[in-house]
């Protein structure tokens, strides 16, 4: 069985100056609950399960620059849906700066790709329990599944996670909770054990035959991961820590998330658009002092030059000259015949034409990254 924290370890938790989670329920007859809530299945079975217990629950939905609420990929757009029909208060809350720094430095470090699973699982945990706090509620509860995910929800992970935001008996599984040490809501008896799960690993027939239970119509689809899960994402993620040396801004970041990326040096880096929506992303993420390049006498991308730190490598002719080139062969012309560009810096209401040609293939997959 698995043990997430020990029922002994679960006792003793009471912080100073806490109420205790029977007294609570004595003095206004209500046990509440925090859910952190994405817009998987998961999340919205425990809470069902937790509702039909008698709790009330109110949800908290995490957003990353990575990921749209939770771990469910793409789902971010049903949280406040699958809220509304759990008719459960929600608060979203979104870590940006906060989420860069510590993405970069993880504590507990990453996954398969540049995932910080376990620093971010805690992240999140830290919101619900600021949350469970404000409002007076007793536990937190999650869709957690053991071993549905290798890096976080492994026994280890939990505990670590656990301890490390001082939630120890405090997170209920509802969905696995009969493989995990009695919680501290369990123990007090504010929670029935015995209808909660016994659910393990990655399939879903379970919580499937739950969503049926509950008549959840067209129940969402696994999640996929969020993006620093993606190897090739990843590998953006992990250049751009590299040369950048101070930490990267959300726009560096969402620049990860479009196009096609180029390190011409170690000072500065190409992005070209690949399609109509992702040129006008470009135009848009497009900052002072970058240059914007964009085909004039045939149809093409719009590219970005970006520099990191040295803004004296700007005034290199030929940096920019070879961006040109790159985006050139992504642009409709063919090798030996001279095209316009134009080259454009917002800050300093700099354009200018210039003329060039296409670089070769090979010359662009020495720099792709
Ligand atoms: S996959 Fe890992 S890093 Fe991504 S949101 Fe989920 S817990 Fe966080």
């Amino acid at each position: 069985m698995f043990k997430s924290q020990s029922t002994k370890s679960a006792e003793k938790f009471k912080p100073e100056n806490s109420t205790d989670v029977s007294d609570r329920t004595k003095q206004d007859g209500k046990v509440k609950a925090v859910a952190l809530l994405s817009g998987g299945l998961d999340s919205q079975l425990a809470v069902r399960m937790m509702k039909e217990q008698g709790i009330e629950v109110e949800a908290v939905a995490i957003k990353t620059p990575f990921c749209d609420f939770d771990c469910g990929k793409g789902c971010g757009h049903k949280v406040l849906e699958v809220a509304t029909d759990l008719n459960i208060n929600i608060k979203t809350v979104y870590l940006g700066k906060e989420y860069l720094t510590m993405l970069k430095n993880p504590k507990h470090g990453y996954g398969s790709g540049m995932n910080p699973c376990i620093d971010c699982r805690m992240m999140m945990y830290e919101q619900a329990k600021k949350h469970m706090e404000k409002i007076g509620a007793s536990f937190v509860i999650t869709g957690e599944v053991l071993h549905q995910r290798p890096m976080s929800q492994n026994s280890n992970a939990l505990s670590i996670i656990e301890k490390g935001t001082e939630m120890e008996g405090k997170i209920l599984r509802p969905l696995s909770a009969k493989l995990l040490t009695p919680t501290t809501p369990e123990t007090k008896g504010l929670v029935d054990r015995s209808r909660l799960g016994s659910i393990r690993g990655r399939s879903r027939r379970a919580q499937l035959d739950l969503a049926t239970k509950y008549g959840i119509v067209d129940p969402p689809n696994a999640a996929g991961g969020c993006l620093l899960t993606d190897p090739q994402f990843s590998k953006r993620v992990r250049d751009l820590f590299k040369f950048v040396i101070s930490e990267p801004s959300l726009n560096d970041m969402d620049l990860l998330k479009i196009g096609r990326h180029f390190r011409i040096n170690p000072n500065s880096k190409l992005v070209v658009g690949r399609n109509h929506a992702e040129n006008e992303m470009l135009l848009s993420y497009c900052e002072d002092l970058d240059y914007l390049i964009q085909p004039v006498s045939v149809p093409g991308p719009v590219s970005i030059l970006r520099f990191h730190t040295r803004p004296d490598m700007r005034k290199d002719k030929k940096l920019l000259h070879l961006a040109i080139t790159i985006t050139l062969r992504y642009s409709d012309t063919v090798h030996g015949k001279l095209y316009e560009v134009h080259v454009m810096q917002k800050k300093k209401n700099w354009k200018k034409l210039i003329s060039s040609q296409r670089c070769d293939n090979n010359e662009v997959d020495i720099f792709r990254i």
